[in-house]
């Protein structure tokens, strides 16, 4: 069985945790840019981490024999500041011509204001224009379901946007529906600790089924761990799923996803 990880931020992880991933079968896994756990100060630092995504991470992963992808761009947290977004957004671009960057991403919202709603939608016009596929957070616990309307009413009647190259990530059970309905795909985090266990996941692919829909793991800096995406997989065998249904999900569904920029290959 081959898996491929989606959603991880790997800056925040050790190499042994590459180790782990290549012994569980992970073939491939991207990550998109993130918040760092503090405010970056100036535009020069997004610069200096984007390189790290697409020279550093990609030669770290293909020791272990996984392939390496990002997302890059101004994650919502860091929206707020209008001036610098539109700064860091102004050489995305350069950075969306490496050999493994392949879209946009995890843009979206945090506490779902104004400022954020703005950078968002800026940074969506840059995806249309350079025909990017877009990686969507949704924001935690109570702001959620209001975020999540909010981005989908600000895509709903716009006629340049593919929804099928975007996808919102964290979804849960109060919004895997709506994100569905629009066209676009889904996307669920595991958290070890707190949200949405494997448990959970597995129930809520019963609920929505397998259409369009993607599991990560949520590998950054805080409480979590990649091998919870494993632990769903062992989750839907003790259920009595066959290989080829949970490779439907951990493979077949981000591969599909994931493809439609040329320079994936998994
Ligand atoms: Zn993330």
């Amino acid at each position: 069985m081959r898996v491929i990880e989606p959603h991880i931020h790997m800056i925040a992880r050790t190499t042994a945790d590459y180790e782990r991933m290549a012994l569980m079968h992970t073939a491939a896994c991207c990550e998109p840019a993130f918040w760092a756990g503090y405010d970056r100060t100036s535009a020069q630092a997004f610069h200096d981490y984007f390189t790290h995504l697409t020279v550093f991470e990609p030669k770290r992963a293909a020791q272990y024999l996984i392939k390496h992808f990002c997302h890059i761009c101004i994650n919502p947290k860091e929206a707020e500041d209008l001036v610098l977004a539109r700064e860091v957004i102004s050489f995305i671009p350069e950075f969306l011509s490496r050999d493994n960057a392949i879209g946009i991403g995890e843009i979206g919202t945090n506490k779902n204001t104004r400022n954020e709603m703005t950078i968002f939608e800026e940074q969506i016009d840059l995806a249309v224009r350079l025909d990017q596929l877009v990686w969507v957070h949704t924001p935690h616990l109570n702001d959620k379901l209001k975020g999540t309307k909010m981005m989908l009413d600000a895509l709903k009647n716009r006629r340049d946007i593919n929804p099928e190259k975007i996808c919102f990530d964290h979804a849960e059970e109060h919004t895997i529906g709506l994100i569905r309905d629009q066209g676009f795909w889904a996307a669920m985090t595991i958290y070890p600790v707190t949200k949405n266990s494997p448990a959970r996941v597995v129930d809520a692919l019963e609920m929505y089924g397998l259409d369009h829909i993607m599991v990560d793991a949520s590998g950054d800096w805080g409480p979590s761990d990649p091998a919870t995406l494993h632990n769903a997989i062992f989750e839907m065998r003790q259920r009595g799923y066959d290989d080829k249904t949970v490779e439907q999900v951990f493979y077949h569904n981000p591969c599909q996803f994931l493809s439609q920029s040329p320079k994936f290959s998994c």
